[in-house]
């Protein structure tokens, strides 16, 4: 167990557990999954999904992990000071100008679009060499990647390419998270079309939910992220995957409610017995999702308290959530005592939901302020 803090423990009002060996097993986990052909990359943009873009990218290069994507080129420069020896995609591709940092860095980007390319393959015509990186091509998500048409006209146009050849050809599912949407199939279909006639090249198409969903989808890499930090693949169904991550809120005051007492910003939540009721130090300001609070109209979240639920009354504030402890064992009630806001008893798309977003989002909103820990989450 490690701690990088540098305040006395007593003094965090939460408190953020990473556990660096389950996120070494679901990515063993993932791997095993693939034919040993099939290299299994990472996708560790947006700070690791919350979780910590360094301890991320060590603890995976240790299972063995070598590609690795991020988002913005800002983190594949952060990630390469990490990871001197890994291969390193930037997913959002080339920005105008960029190209030396690129090169200086041994960053890939991928390509989007035919600008993008056209900047890249000029730079590779004037040095003369092949510079690696990607080509992203669209089969029906509309946000970045060249066009069918595009993709096939330019991947056939040597006067365009000059020495160029792309490391690697990857497209992007839309509908990954529900593994029987017809969208599925359509673009595995128009993928292996555009791509047949450059299949001497790697080809990728899968992220988490792609490679739960079996062979077909799993082409030369795959390029997982959600599923290595314990979250959600598929929308339903049962979540294979190990918890990664538990949030921890300090207990500072427990107290009594009378019935028809309301708890919180609004008074939008009345008390229809007596209840009991526990307040945190934790709130929207370390990332808990406000939408995930109760009024009388609308259930909320949860917390877990060793097997007993307690779920939140009231909004959730800035810095505290109020959580209702009637029925949670008197000596689990100390003042000081951690209870689970998020972890292996409380799944963080279970609460997700509560607030109509995805576990995606959670993880990325956790803050800044806890205590933060690596080691095992019990
Ligand atoms: C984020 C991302 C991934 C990883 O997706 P998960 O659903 O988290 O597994 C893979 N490919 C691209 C292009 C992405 O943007």
């Amino acid at each position: 167990m490690s701690v990088s803090n540098s305040f006395p423990s007593g003094l965090y009002g939460g408190r953020l557990t990473i556990d660096p060996k389950a996120l070494a097993a679901n990515w063993m986990f993932l791997a095993g999954k693939l034919a040993g052909e099939t290299e299994c990359a990472a996708a560790i943009k947006a700070d690791a999904y919350g979780l910590g873009q360094e301890m991320a990218a060590k603890t995976l290069f240790e299972a063995g992990c070598r590609t690795f994507f991020v988002a913005v080129p800002t983190e594949a420069l952060a990630l390469r000071k990490v990871l001197p020896d890994a291969v390193i995609y930037a997913l959002d591709g080339l920005f105008p100008g960029t190209a030396a940092h690129f090169l200086e860095h041994d960053i890939r980007p991928v390509l989007g679009s035919l600008e993008e390319l056209q900047e890249w393959t000029a730079l590779c015509k004037s040095t003369g060499r092949n510079h690696p990186a990607a080509v992203h091509v669209d089969t029906g998500i509309h946000r970045l990647g060249l066009s069918p048409a595009e993709f096939s006209a330019a991947m056939s146009d040597k006067a365009l390419l000059g020495p160029f050849e792309p490391t690697l050809v990857m497209s992007h599912l839309a509908c990954g998270s529900t593994p029987d949407h017809p969208m599925n199939r359509r673009q595995l279909d128009l993928f292996r079309e555009v791509t047949a006639p450059f299949a001497h090249i790697p080809r990728s198409l899968a992220n988490s939910a792609g490679v739960l969903m079996g062979p077909d989808y799993h082409f030369d890499l795959a390029r997982p992220g959600i599923s290595l930090y314990g979250g959600r693949a598929f929308d339903t169904g049962f979540n294979p995957m190990r918890p990664v991550v538990k949030v921890e809120a300090r207990i500072m005051i427990v107290r009594e409610v009378p019935p028809g007492d309301t708890i919180g910003y609004g008074a939008k939540q009345t008390a229809k017995r007596p209840l009991r009721n526990a307040v945190v130090a934790a709130g929207y300001a370390d990332g808990l999702l406000r939408r995930a609070g109760s009024t009388d109209e609308r259930p909320g979240g949860f917390a877990m308290i060793e097997g007993h639920r307690a779920p939140i009354l009231g909004r959730i504030s800035m810095d505290m959530i109020t959580l209702d402890v009637t029925d949670v064992p008197e000596n689990l009630l100390r003042r000081g005592a951690f209870v689970e806001m998020l972890g292996p008893h409380v799944a963080a798309a279970d609460i997700a939901a509560y607030a109509e977003t995805i576990d995606y989002e959670y993880l990325t909103s956790l803050g800044r302020r806890f205590e933060r820990v690596y080691g095992p989450l019990t």
